[in-house]
C-alpha cells in the first residue's frame, strides 16, 4: 500500500498494561494499529516500527497515548535493578526502563522523539494523550495542528459508533487541535485517574 493512502489509519503507541482499551478510544472505523511496550515509550524500536508503518503500510497519524496509574511512573530505575540483582544477582545498571514521574512530560518527551526522529521528518502528524482509567477518556496533552484522528479520540468512551456523526471521527470539534502544543492541565492531577 503506498503511503498516503486513504484508508491507511493510525499508529497508536501505547502502554502493554491491559487496562489500557484501546477500541475505546473513540477512533471508530479508522484502521489502528497498536504498538505496546512498558510505559509505551518512544523507544528505537518504537521509531522503527513508525517508520516501517509510514513507509510501507502509508499510515497517516502516530498517537502517544500513556495513562493513569502507570507502573512505569511508580517506580524508579534505581528500584528496578535493585529488585533484579536480589532477584537474579544480575547487573542492569546500563539498562534504562524508561520510568517516569509526571504523566504530561512522559508524552511530551516521547511525542517530541517521534517528530525529531530523522527517519521520520516530521513527516506524519504527531498528537499526545492520557488515558484516564477510572473515567476511561483521553486527555489531550500535544495535539499536531495536522491531526485528523485526534479530533474523535478525545471523546472516549461516549462515543459510540452509531452516535458517530457524518464526517466521523475526523470532524474537529470547535477550538480544539487547532494548533501544536499542550492542551488541557498543567502537570498531574488534571483530572482524576
Ligand atoms: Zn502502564
Amino acid at each position: 500500500m503506498p503511503a498516503g493512502s486513504a484508508a491507511a489509519g493510525v499508529v497508536v503507541v501505547t502502554c502493554m498494561d491491559a487496562r489500557v482499551r484501546v477500541d475505546r478510544f473513540g477512533l471508530g472505523s479508522t484502521q489502528v494499529n497498536v504498538l505496546r511496550n512498558a510505559g509505551g515509550r518512544a523507544t528505537d524500536d518504537v521509531i522503527r516500527s513508525l517508520v516501517v508503518a509510514w513507509r510501507m503500510l502509508g499510515v497517516q497519524e502516530f498517537l502517544v497515548v500513556h495513562h493513569t496509574e502507570c507502573r512505569m511512573m511508580g517506580t524508579t530505575n534505581e528500584q528496578i535493578r535493585r529488585d533484579l540483582a536480589v532477584s537474579t544477582g544480575v547487573d542492569a545498571s546500563a539498562v534504562d526502563f524508561l520510568t517516569f514521574t509526571n504523566l504530561h512530560e512522559s508524552v511530551e518527551e516521547d511525542v517530541e522523539r517521534i517528530r525529531r526522529s530523522p527517519y521520520l521528518g516530521d513527516a506524519v502528524p504527531t498528537s499526545g494523550y492520557i488515558w484516564h482509567l477510572r473515567a476511561q477518556r483521553l486527555e489531550p496533552v500535544v495535539v499536531d495542528r495536522r491531526a485528523r484522528a485526534a479530533a474523535g479520540a478525545g471523546r472516549g468512551r461516549t462515543q459510540s459508533p452509531s452516535s458517530v456523526p457524518s464526517g466521523g471521527i475526523w470532524t474537529r470539534p470547535p477550538g480544539k487541535g487547532t494548533g501544536p502544543g499542550r492542551v488541557g492541565g498543567q502537570g498531574k492531577g488534571a483530572l482524576p485517574g
